[in-house]
């Protein structure tokens, strides 16, 4: 299959912001591709070659793809530097370019889905010595042959900024759509096995039996279910009947693989980090059992016993060298809460279930191995659920969380059978997309910080200027950051790729016709970088709207 023919997809995509135009021309494309075709094109429409759980990525900066561009068309870096300052992007950058190419490629053969797919996934390969050429050489074998819009989407493909607005559920309902089936079995699929060339391929040869079939593997990262804001214990309570209420614990959230005998370990944001946290991986080697499982909880930095606050716990994670002096000085702890996989997969099995299963199989004879301190809340006890909350606050926790007992664990979905009762006022975490410099003292820092938040298209839009909350060293970070991510800089003003994640506390949320959002914020303040966060794990415009319209 020619990739002009994706590519004419991607730009009638980029031309359309309505939602339900998007799904009817992916939906359409999809029912005409073969088997092999659709499994790569149900990353590349996504702008991506490897599925979300996989730790590969293109990894090629902007310049080297700039460079290859200029060797391409037969002009220096610096002419495509200025084109890509002219037009704003790349991608644009090359429609300009291209048409002034001066080797005219006649004699080209026009380029296949199958052969960018392969080429692009060999970039994340290459490694060691003369590493920079050989991947400008595939690079350039590609840009050589591309046409001016070929060479538009796949300088952006490269440089992981496809920006025709399409996100994972608009795949999901073209997927859904064009093989007639429900959005809910195609959506489930996606969550348990976070790829969407298996998701698209089984849909099409084996429709929505198939994708039933696919279920958990312990070793591919599944995305967490997320909890919602707790109403009034006596209000909720006695609505679920019977709640496992646990203390919320202030680290982060881990998912541990056991398949055979290789433990893994992801983040919430489905990153491997097995090789950051060596002593993790030696605990569940010895005190669960070598059973294949999947197995879910927080883990905590301490000092004398007392949790340290998240940052601590961040660095500790993120580190990638002095992996041994690190845990000395920063000793972690595992309170584990969930089982996904024991043997079979769980997901299904009601919570209560899957707590038993887990205690039965935890060894937790050792101070660094916990499950999650809990009591089953009903409408008889709630005054306990109260004190085990007052309990976890004064320990240092951050709240509890409250489940439902009899409730299955669904992946990625903020619902209504997991929520989250906190002392802290409630934040969003918000996407920069943009700031301005200071003045006079203050000039060389972005000191106010544009926060947008995603809507249904995946597009960010704006919602505040954010000013306060930051120490200079932070400053100094965020701007460099931002440097890095400009887009344009107009004056003060600097509009930047969204790429980071702030939290951001307010008094309240106000209607406002100068956001694009049409709310606002009263009083931002910046509470944290949430390194932890990509910008698509952001709140979005519809929890916004929804916290407005119930005042939390
Ligand atoms: P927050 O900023 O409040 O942590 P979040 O967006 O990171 O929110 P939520 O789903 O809103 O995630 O809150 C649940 C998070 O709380 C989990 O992702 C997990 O990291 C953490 N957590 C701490 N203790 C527990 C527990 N006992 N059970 C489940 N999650 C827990």
């Amino acid at each position: 299959m020619k990739y002009q023919e994706l590519v004419d997809v991607y730009s009638n995509l980029e031309a359309t912001t309505k939602r339900l135009e998007k799904i009817d021309i992916i939906s359409d494309y999809l029912k005409t591709l073969d088997s092999d075709t659709i499994e790569q094109v149900g990353l590349l429409i996504l702008g991506v070659v490897f599925p979300a759980w996989s730790s590969e990525e293109i990894g090629i900066g902007a310049k080297l793809v700039e460079r290859a561009v200029g060797e391409a068309i037969g002009t220096t870096p610096e002419m495509v530097e200025d084109a890509v300052r002219d037009e704003g992007d790349i991608g644009l950058a090359c429609i300009k370019l291209y048409a002034k190419k001066s080797q005219m490629t006649f004699f080209s053969k026009p380029l296949t889905i199958d052969f960018v797919f392969k080429s692009l996934q060999k970039l994340s390969k290459i490694s060691g010595p003369r590493s920079t050429n050989r991947k400008i050489s595939i690079i350039l074998e590609l840009l050589s042959q591309a046409s001016a819009t070929e060479a538009k989407y796949l300088t952006r493909t490269i440089t992981e900024e496809l920006r025709i607005g399409v996100g994972d559920g608009i795949v999901r309902d073209a997927i859904a759509q064009a093989f007639d089936i429900d959005k809910k079995v195609v959506e489930r699929a996606q969550m348990l096995t976070n790829d969407f060339s298996v998701v698209a391929k089984t849909a099409k040869e084996q429709g929505s039996e198939g994708l039933k079939k696919l279920n958990l593997t312990p070793g591919t990262p599944v995305k967490p279910m997320l909890a919602q804001l707790a109403p009034p214990l006596d209000e909720i309570i006695p609505e679920m009947g019977c709640a496992i209420c646990e203390t919320k614990y202030d680290g982060i959230r881990l998912q541990v693989h056991r398949n055979k005998d290789e433990i893994k370990i992801f983040t919430r944001r489905l990153e491997n980090i097995t090789h950051a946290l060596p002593e993790v991986v030696d605990l569940f080697d010895e005190h669960m059992p070598h059973e294949d499982y999947i197995v879910e909880g927080e883990v905590i930095a301490t000092r004398d016993g007392k949790p340290l606050p998240f940052q601590n716990i961040l660095h500790r994670v993120r580190r990638k060298h002095n992996v041994e002096e690190a845990i000395e000085n920063v000793p972690l702890k595992l309170f584990l809460f969930d089982v996904l996989y024991y043997k079979v997969p769980m997901i299904d099995e009601a919570l209560i279930k899957r707590r038993e299963t887990l205690e039965n199989i935890v060894d937790t004879s050792v101070d660094e191995m916990n499950l999650s301190t809990e009591l089953v809340g009903t409408a008889d006890n709630i005054p306990e659920v109260q004190k085990l909350f007052e309990t976890s606050i004064k320990e240092g926790h951050e709240g509890i969380m409250i489940k439902d007992c009899s409730e299955g664990y669904i992946p990625g979905l903020r619902g209504k059978k997991m929520l989250k009762y906190k002392a802290e006022p409630e934040t969003l975490d918000m996407v920069i997309i943009g700031g301005t410099y200071g003045i006079g003292k203050r000039g060389d820092f972005v000191g106010s910080y544009l926060v947008a938040l995603r809507d249904e298209n995946d597009d960010f839009k704006s919602v505040a200027y954010a000013a306060t909350g930051l120490d200079d060293a932070t400053l100094e970070y965020l701007t460099e950051k931002m440097k890095e991510l400009e887009i344009t800089t107009k004056g003060r003003e600097i509009k930047v790729e969204p790429k980071i994640v702030l939290e951001i506390a307010f008094s309240e949320i106000v209607e406002s016709p100068e956001y694009e959002t049409g709310y606002s914020l009263r009083f931002p303040v910046v509470k944290n970088i949430r390194k932890d966060k990509s910008p698509m794990d952001a709140d979005t415009v519809e929890r916004l709207i929804s916290m407005y319209n119930t005042g939390n």
